[in-house]
């Protein structure tokens, strides 16, 4: 494994999204081996039981839209991929099947018509689509 993969850091966490390392993109957390604390976001030490022996741990994907907004004011990078005014993009909390919850894009949606956006509704990860500068997670309905 790469050497930036060993870091419970962003970079760490954006390699494993980009699949930079062996070419398969993964949403990755950790998880604390002493007391099985789960967390969405890589940290070096526990929030629950303060250990610090954690290891990577990869989300199967699944989850439910917990809670959306929908944004018509967006940044250049999200305004070259079409969104904006006409066409706002949405960004949601998602809670995954284990546990966490992690904000995230959510995509095949009508930005236009928010009424049709369903919270609770199961989505899946897709990470096909990723901002290589800055990777984040997005998901889309099942
Ligand atoms: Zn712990």
């Amino acid at each position: 494994m790469a050497g930036e993969t060993k870091g419970f850091t962003s970079a760490s966490f954006n390699a494993f999204l980009t699949g930079e390392n062996d070419g398969e993109k993964r949403l990755m957390g950790v998880r604390c081996r002493s007391c099985g604390h789960l967390s969405a976001e890589p940290r070096p030490m526990c929030p629950s039981c303060h250990g610090k022996d954690m290891e990577w741990f990869q989300f199967s994907g699944k989850g439910r839209l917990s809670t959306f907004t929908c944004i018509s004011i967006v940044t250049n990078a999200m305004g070259e991929k079409g969104y904006g005014r006409d066409n706002p993009c949405c960004a949601g909390i998602v809670t995954l099947e284990e546990g966490p919850r992690i904000s995230a894009r959510i995509l095949g949606v009508d930005g236009n018509n928010p009424q049709d956006i369903k919270t609770e509704m199961d989505v899946i990860l897709d990470l096909e689509d990723l901002d290589a500068g800055h990777p984040s997670p997005a998901f889309r309905p099942v």
